[in-house]
């Protein structure tokens, strides 16, 4: 996903909304099953692209030297993991793809660290669904749940809760 110069910015942020973002566009994006991009996410891999133009537009993350190569950016307020950043200069930083507003377009090309792959995730696939009466539930629950997320979209009367 390039953006051409009349795109608009792409934006995106922490769940709360503490921290936000913005960047001209995304280059490469991967999911990496190595360990500890599976512990710094708390889930079976880290799906991230390197951001173009990257802004913070409310406050940079709070960062985590999980190695002596790279730190890790997240939010202090709401825990969400947000960035993967090689130490040293003229290196971009990448984002988790879902902290995007939008991360629908942002699509993987590559996955690395399969050293550390599970091997359930090779069938994530076909793990069934439920059933058409428990989606039926599900859908009606989530009807009723209010929110505290911040919406997918710049809001500059957030605020968020803590
Ligand atoms: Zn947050």
């Amino acid at each position: 996903m390039n953006a051409s110069p009349s795109s608009p910015r792409l934006t995106g942020g922490c769940q709360c909304g503490a921290i936000r973002f913005s960047c001209e566009s995304v280059g490469h994006a991967s999911i990496c099953h190595c360990r500890m991009c599976q512990k710094a996410f708390g889930n079976v891999f880290a799906p991230l692209a390197a951001a173009n133009g990257l802004v913070w537009t409310k406050r940079e993350p709070k960062r985590f030297a999980s190695s002596n190569t790279v730190k890790r950016g997240f939010c202090d307020s709401c825990g969400t993991p947000l960035t993967y950043e090689w130490q040293g200069d003229n290196q971009p930083v990448f984002l988790a793809i879902c902290a995007f507003d939008d991360p629908s377009g942002i699509v993987p090309a590559l996955q690395v660290g399969e050293e550390g792959r599970l091997p359930w995730t090779n069938d994530l696939a076909k793990l069934p669904g439920l059933s058409p009466e428990g989606t039926e539930k599900s859908v009606a629950f989530l009807a009723k749940v209010v929110s505290y997320q911040h919406p997918d979209h710049d809001d500059p009367d957030w605020k968020p809760r803590s």
